[in-house]
């Protein structure tokens, strides 16, 4: 746990986010600033800094953080028509928040068009 990291305040409730999901190891929510119909976060409890700084142990967290966004991405009704999942690693690969986290998107109306 990091005092200054945003997504460790939402998890313990001292800083509000609109939930989708919780269990024992894994929360999901919305994205504040969303890029697509549906973007949801699918977050580790474990304050982990970046996909860099995962060690030996947390492997296991990584299958149950896809798991999860698989069967989040199927409740929320988009799992037959497809979605993304994106990890942003470090600066360089557009993170920001350095907690790690799956970024889940979806939901467009004709499928996501490669511009
Ligand atoms: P990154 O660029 O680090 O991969 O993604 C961080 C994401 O967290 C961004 O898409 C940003 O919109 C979202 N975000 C940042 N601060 C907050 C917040 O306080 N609440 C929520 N729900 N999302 C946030
Ligand atoms: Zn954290």
């Amino acid at each position: 746990m990091a005092g200054d990291c945003i997504f460790c305040q939402i998890i313990k409730g001292e800083k509000p986010a609109d939930f989708v999901y919780k269990d024992d190891a894994v929360v999901a929510f919305k994205d504040i600033n969303p890029h697509a119909p549906i973007h949801l976060l699918v977050v580790p409890r474990k304050h982990i800094r970046s996909i860099n700084d995962l060690e030996e142990e947390d492997r296991g967290l990584v299958a149950e953080i896809i798991y999860r966004a698989r069967q989040i991405a199927q409740e929320q009704g988009i799992g037959k028509s497809g979605y993304k999942l994106v990890f942003n690693v470090e600066r360089g690969g557009g993170q920001y928040v350095f907690h790690v986290h799956l970024h889940l998107l979806g939901g467009w109306k004709n499928g996501w068009k490669k511009k």
